[in-house]
């Protein structure tokens, strides 16, 4: 790449953009690495096949040549006085541009003095960053739900006196459930609710639930970690935190949205170089928000990575992205709750999720399942609690005395009967064919036949390896474990 003209600094990021939308094609997308032959127990190398971006999705083509090409000018920001540095620096601001245009908002535009995104690590560290932020007292209640990723529970837990918004069995939970929590007293400083839930892809109804906290004057946080790859962000929640390595972007940067004033005053969550004005000894001027919350070195290639990211998303635009992840939802869900022996967790098989779905498989242990799917079929996906342990809890039965028991076996350090789920996410990369690939696969496997390899479990993770000639699977750092029967 030519290096722009100094009077052309601000046309420089923008050619870049229309470069990588030039690239653009209707889902499904591959992403980098898709394919790649990874050895199973058999012997055999198969495809290796991801249906885990609920946790974390592989890096879009378009992201991965614009970081490429930004490379070459990558420069310390803002206060470089180099011409690279001023390149850099007009590329990490366009990012946040994005983010914010992303989110439904503009710096300047929305709400009294503006909103700014901050760009931080990812949606743990914007939700402890808010929690941080609002000075909230231990007496203050944050109105959330049982079905919050620990990232959008414990930070307020920590912070303040919870109430909890309940889900019925099927895990969904309504407007008026939310209403009702928000006009119990004390009155609510907050209400920090998901975008959409990482176990079961139900998207709350965030449009009705955000206007009747609202109507009380309690302002909404909204996790969007799981919204934000699959549907628009909702424009009229306050404040907004999300990351980009679950959008296609995994280069270690996130987003935390809010309004420009509830980053005025007040100590900023990191303190260091950046955020401030003047440091004597003993007094210090914090600088102005976005940049008083951003102390310490920026992450530059995050933030173009996420631009990136955006740019493609929007180039390929919200109405294909959607009619191809509902498709592909309806094929997996359906396709899983008609397998015998399987159940499908959440709300039914029409319910309008993300591509997302946990499931179990009776007489076989999560764990044993994701480990054969993995060894036998070169399939990745999750299992376990996924973070979001009274959700799942919630989900699969169980009592609070099973809770109890559970813990008590983990204190003594036994993870073998830890309660838990599989689950399978998808992505815009995702196809009909290998939503068929992994429907055949756990068919197989609650089919009841045994399968072709020994598996042994490990009771400190509770995690299985096929055990024999087959624990290796090329992997450098295995050993081969001693096989137990069963
Ligand atoms: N919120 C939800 C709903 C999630 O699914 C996740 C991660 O899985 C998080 C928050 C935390 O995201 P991160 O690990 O990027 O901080």
């Amino acid at each position: 790449m030519t290096g722009p003209a100094y009077h052309d600094l601000p046309g420089a990021s923008q050619d870049r953009t229309t470069q990588a939308q030039g690239r653009l094609a209707a889902p499904p997308v591959p992403l980098v690495g898709d394919g790649i032959p990874v050895p199973c127990a058999d012997g055999a190398e198969r495809p290796y096949l991801s249906l885990d971006a609920a946790a974390s999705t592989a890096a879009l083509g378009p992201v991965l040549a614009r970081v490429e090409e930004f490379l070459p000018w990558y420069s310390s920001i803002h206060r470089g006085a180099g011409y690279k540095s001023q390149v850099a620096t007009w590329d990490y601001e366009n990012a946040r541009s994005a983010a914010l245009a992303f989110a439904g908002r503009s710096s300047g535009a929305s709400r009294a003095g503006g909103d700014v995104a901050i760009i931080c690590r990812n949606t743990t560290e914007a939700l402890n960053h808010l929690a941080y932020r609002l000075r909230l007292a231990p007496g203050d209640v944050v109105v959330t739900t049982v079905a919050e990723h620990h990232a959008n529970l414990l930070p307020w837990s920590r912070a303040a006196t919870c109430r909890y918004v309940e889900c019925g069995r099927d895990g969904t939970f309504g407007v008026t459930d939310v209403g009702a929590a928000l006009d119990k007293r004390p009155a609510p400083r907050l209400l920090a609710i998901t975008g959409a839930s990482n176990i079961t892809g139900w998207m709350p109804p965030l449009d009705g639930i955000i206007a009747a906290a609202h109507d009380r004057g309690v302002p909404v946080v909204v996790d969007a970690a799981q919204l934000a790859p699959h549907r628009p962000l909702p424009a009229e929640a306050d404040f907004l935190a999300w990351s980009g390595h679950k959008m296609y972007a995994p280069f270690g940067a996130g987003v935390l949205v809010g309004p420009r004033a509830a980053f005025a005053d007040g100590d900023p969550f990191l303190a260091g170089g950046g955020a401030v004005d003047l440091v004597d000894l003993d007094e210090v001027l914090w600088t102005a928000p976005p940049e008083r919350e951003e102390a310490g070195s920026p992450n530059v290639i995050g933030a173009v990575a996420l631009q990136a990211s955006i740019d493609t998303l929007t180039g390929i635009g919200w109405n294909a992205l959607i009619s191809h992840e509902r498709r592909i939802a309806h094929a997996l869900r359906h396709g899983l709750a008609s397998i015998p022996g399987v159940c499908l967790l959440g709300p039914g098989p029409d319910a309008g999720t993300l591509p997302v779905a946990a499931f179990t498989v009776d007489g076989v242990p999560h764990a044993l399942v994701a480990a054969r799917l993995a060894a036998e079929e070169a399939i990745g996906v999750r299992h376990g609690c996924f973070c979001a342990h009274p959700y799942l809890m919630r989900l699969l039965g169980h009592t609070r005395g099973d809770v109890h028991r559970y813990r008590e076996q983990v204190r003594r350090g036994d993870r073998s009967a830890m309660p838990g789920a599989v689950r399978a996410s998808a992505g815009i990369n995702t196809t009909g064919d290998d939503i068929q690939r992994l429907l055949a696969a756990v068919a197989r496997i609650a089919s009841g036949n045994p399968p072709p390899v020994p598996y042994r479990q490990d009771p400190r993770t509770g995690d299985f390896r096929p055990c024999g000639d087959a624990a290796g699977l090329g992997r450098p750092d295995s050993h081969q474990a001693p096989c137990s029967p069963g």
